[in-house]
């Protein structure tokens, strides 16, 4: 394997180069310009195994614990989210669980946003409290004296997505992990309705952000995946405990795909947020229309934090979005 480009030095490449080079150290044969895929569950092991370093994350043995394209594609998340370090899994939902599986134990408790994804919820209103006898206190993630309040001595996780998937409620990321700091306990911010670059959980006191791969970043609607990137030593009891033992691996293919995929991703985004601030202010214009929930709309109950958080990306301009309709 190449000699890797610093992970995220902004001095020298920007946000969008990095959609396209994050990741991609290659040296496939002929030259090949992109890490190509490599379809292999195994690896050849040198003739002297003794001499082998099995804890080395790198160091390509088995498909389960490493490969190829699952280092490249781990590699661009990191880039892209700011992160030390970042395991791919199967799905967005294997990457939550592993999250948790890896983070919570028996006896502790979580704090967990009262919207979340459908799974997410279920998870913690009853199986992990069912099979693995964690207590899950649901709170009202917009309102952070709730948040400080479910705080327990033995709350090791809050759980919380940016803009909630369906709700759109929007959780302020850096006072969160303040709160979660203060206790003692780690801040996992589901992230997958806000990918780089409109927003870094991680930039914003965050120790893992959770992706699910099948939407934006890879975009494309043809493979499923997902990951978890973060501080190095977040993110390394999910490598060895979650995706080793437990096995949620991304298959190579859709670890290639999605790596292809996201190579657009800052200009879909771009055109995704004109499209959805007029489609929200059409159907804000129409009286028939009860309400609508985007959080780009100053009627939204929390516009001033997202134009906060977003640094302004929840407000394009009218021309913008024009802009793009004519396209
Ligand atoms: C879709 C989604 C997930 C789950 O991801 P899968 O790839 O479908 O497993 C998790 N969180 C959010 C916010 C999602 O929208």
């Amino acid at each position: 394997m190449t000699q890797r480009p610093d992970k995220h030095d902004a001095s020298t490449v920007g946000e969008q180069t990095w959609s396209v080079h994050g990741g991609n150290h290659a040296e496939g044969e002929g030259g090949a310009i992109r890490v190509p895929v490599t379809m292999a569950n195994s690896y050849h092991l040198p003739a002297d195994p003794s001499t082998m370093d099995w804890s080395n994350p790198e160091h390509l043995t088995y498909t389960r614990n490493t490969g190829v394209n699952q280092i490249a594609l781990q590699d661009k998340l990191v880039a892209l989210e700011h992160g030390q370090d970042a395991v791919a899994l199967a799905s967005g939902v294997a990457a939550l669980h592993a999250v948790f599986f890896s983070h919570v134990s028996v006896g502790d408790h979580v704090v967990v946003a009262d919207a979340t994804y459908e799974a997410t919820y279920k998870l913690w209103t009853s199986l992990l409290p069912r099979k693995y006898g964690i207590d899950a206190t649901f709170v009202d993630i917009a309102d952070l004296d709730d948040v400080r309040a479910a705080i327990r001595p033995n709350t090791k996780l809050i759980v919380t997505e940016v803009i909630a998937n369906p709700t759109t409620k929007v959780a302020d990321i850096a006072a969160l992990a303040d709160l979660a700091h203060a206790a003692g306990a780690l801040l996992m911010v589901d992230s997958t309705f806000t990918p780089p670059p409109l927003f870094r959980p991680l930039d914003h006191g965050a120790d893992l952000v959770v992706h699910s791969l099948t939407k934006y970043i890879n975009g494309h609607g043809d493979a499923m995946g997902g990951a978890v990137i973060g501080t190095a030593t977040a993110v390394e009891p999910i490598r060895s405990e979650a995706m080793v033992d437990v096995g949620g691996v991304i298959s190579p293919f859709n670890a290639w795909l999605i790596m292809r995929g996201s190579v657009t991703l800052p200009l879909r985004l771009r055109q995704h947020q004109a499209s959805a601030l007029e489609l929200a202010r059409f159907l804000e214009s129409d009286e028939r229309i009860a309400y609508v929930a985007y959080p780009g709309l100053e009627s939204h109950p929390q516009h001033d934090l997202a134009v906060r958080q977003f640094g302004g990306a929840a407000r394009p301009t009218r021309d913008s979005a024009a802009s793009c309709r004519s396209h």
